[in-house]
Order: C-alpha cells, then structure tokens, then sequence
C-alpha cells in the first residue's frame, strides 16, 4: 500500500509521515495526497462547496495575541463595532443571495455581552428560520456559551491556534492559556455545538512537531470544521518582521486533514486566497469543501485586518459572492444554497 493509501485507511499519520509530506518535492507523491484528498471529499460532498456568510461585527479587542491586526495594543487600528440592525442588515442582503449560515466574528468585545449577542442571534434564527448562525467571538464563560446557545447559536469556531504549550506561549500574552482555549472548546462541544476549531500555519517559530500535536489534539477533538490557513504578517504587531506562512505548506495539510477526517466541514481560507491568487481554488482542490465570503459592509471591511494585504476588502457583498460563483464554477464545483451541515 502506497503511504498515502495507508494515512487514508488508518486515518492516522505519524510524526516521519509528517515530515516526509511536508518537506518532500516528489511531485508525483504530493499529486497522489491531493488526488486522493479530492476524491476522498468528492464521495462524501460531491461538487458541492458550502458558503458562510462572514459579518465581522467589531474589530475591538480585550486580548493582545502577537499575530493579530486587531490586537488590543495596536492603537494605530482603527476601531467600530456594528449594531444590530447593521448585523440584520448584513444577514438580509446574504440571506437573498443564498447563503443559509451566517458567521458572526469579532475581537474579544465585551460591548457584546450575552445579553446583547444572545439578543442578535435569536433575531436572526427567528427571521431566518432555515439558517445556521454561526458565532466566532473567542472566549468566554461556559454559562455564556450555553445562553448563547440555548438562544439558537448552532455553531461556534475557535481556532486553538498551537496545541503546544510552549509554541502558545510565544504567540500570546501571559494572560492567555492554551489550557484555558482547550477547556473552552470542550464546553463548547457538551453544550451541543458544531464545534470548529483550527491553526496558522507557519506561525512564527512553528516546527512540524508543533504541527504533528495540532493534529493529535485535533483528533482527541474531532471537531466538525477544521479552519487553516497561512499566518501573514500584519505590519502595527509584534511580529511585523515575521516570515509569512507557506501557502504551499497550507495546501498539503488541507489535503491532509481530509484524509484524518474524511467528513470535516474545511474552508478554503481568505488568508490563503491572500497568500495566492488561486488560493481558495487551490484549496477546493486539495479536499476543501468550504468558503467564507466576506457579508461585512464594504465600509468597515478594510478595518477588519487580521494581517495585510487582505483580499475582498473593496467589494460588495454580491459582487463577493458572484466572482467566487465564477471561479469555483471554472474548476468544475458550484456553490449551493444550503446550511452545510456535517454529513458524519
Ligand atoms: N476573536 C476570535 C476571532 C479571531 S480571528 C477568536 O479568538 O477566535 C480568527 C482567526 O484568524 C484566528 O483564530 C487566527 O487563527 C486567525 N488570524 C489572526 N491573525 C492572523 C494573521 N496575522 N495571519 C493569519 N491568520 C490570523
């Protein structure tokens, strides 16, 4: 059996086969991980790609993690949050367009207590019935994120970002824990979420046993979605000097992924259509079933900047969703009108 074959029935890789993927240049080797990636997804989702519609409702920030645009220290960022009408206004326009989950991501902002958010996503499953919502605001106490979800969140996404806890040191502040992250994705998962969790790849100082843990941890996890993508420096943080992540990397472990967890819900990152061109294509391409076009108002999307360079940030959100329409139609795949749920 070929290694590939093999990572694919065992749905397990060890820390050699790791490496062997991620440094070899055998192109016909890395064309059978993709090949096989693809076909893996293609038998369980088809042609099908999932769309979430991404409203990034504030920019304001509590936490200082190194990497990040919007991190509580940059005082050159320039701040705003939405209000609810705004957010209706944002789920409105997506509803029309077809997307049937809405992603609502921010900094950690404590304007949005849960009596706030819990009030924002109740209108929003109450005007859209056949809706996923979807919240991606970092973390918070397990009593907060069971009012969010006895208020109709079906979803929540956060990134574990390095299951290494020295690797996590490096990355933030004392005031935040990878044990904490942990415990909170585990709450999440007892509450009854779609859990989603994920990492940078090629964060400073990251190695490929850093990598190899995010993929143990991730299987200790099993979560529903598996969000990856390159990190890219942003110039007002800490790592402003950093070399930015490989996209190439980022695609052999997307393939990857697939093969581990055959049924997960695995987007095609904007910050790996940032890092190429034809990133998300590239990404579908290798096993990716999921994108995440930007809902936001086109007023405030460039003040949402995680890293430079970000793409999209001058459309609105219908050219947004008919340029991806067309670009995932020219490799052979179609966006569909659907919650996207997990098919395990
Ligand atoms: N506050 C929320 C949302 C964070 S933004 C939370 O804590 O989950 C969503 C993701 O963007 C982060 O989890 C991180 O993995 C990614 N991100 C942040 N800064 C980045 C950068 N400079 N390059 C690439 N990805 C970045």
């Amino acid at each position: 059996m070929t290694l590939i074959a093999e990572i694919r029935q065992s749905r397990t890789i060890s820390l050699p086969q790791l490496q062997t993927l991620l440094e070899t240049s055998n192109t016909t080797l890395l064309e059978e991980l993709r090949l096989t990636a693809r076909q893996q997804a293609d038998e369980i989702y088809g042609h099908a790609i999932y769309v979430r519609g991404l409203i990034e409702f504030s920019n304001i920030c509590r936490n200082n993690c190194y990497y990040c645009g919007i991190r509580a220290g940059n005082s050159k960022a320039v701040r705003y949050r939405l209000d609810k009408e705004q957010i209706m206004q944002c789920t409105h326009t997506g509803h029309r367009l077809g997307f049937r989950t809405f992603v609502l991501q921010g900094g950690e902002d404590p304007h949005y207590t849960d009596e706030v958010l819990c009030n924002i996503v109740s209108s929003i499953k109450h005007a859209y019935p056949d809706s996923a919502v979807t919240l991606s605001v970092g973390e918070r106490s397990r009593e907060s994120y069971q009012r969010l979800r006895e208020a109709g969140t079906d979803r929540y996404l956060l990134r574990h970002e390095t299951a290494t806890e020295s690797h996590y040191r490096m990355l933030h502040p004392d005031s935040m824990s990878l044990s904490h992250r942990k415990e909170c994705l585990f709450a999440l998962r007892e509450l009854g979420y779609q859990v989603g969790s994920g990492f940078m790849v090629g964060s400073p100082f990251q190695t490929i046993e850093h990598l190899y843990a995010d993929l143990l941890f991730l299987q200790e996890l099993q979560p529903a979605m598996i969000g990856i993508g390159p990190f890219l420096h942003h110039h007002d943080t800490p790592f402003a000097d950093q070399p930015d992540g490989s996209s190439e990397r980022c695609l052999r472990l997307i393939a990857l992924l697939r093969l581990l967890f055959p049924t997960a819900l695995i987007p095609a990152t904007t910050a790996l259509g940032t890092a190429d061109p034809m990133g998300r294509e590239k990404g579908i391409l290798h096993g990716a079933n999921v994108l995440m076009p930007n809902l936001s108002p086109s007023a405030v999307r460039k003040q949402y900047s995680l890293y430079d360079n970000k793409i999209c940030t001058g459309d609105e959100a219908a050219e947004c969703h008919a340029c991806l329409s067309r670009r995932i139609n020219r490799i052979g795949y179609r966006l569909v009108i659907d919650r996207g749920d997990n098919k395990a």
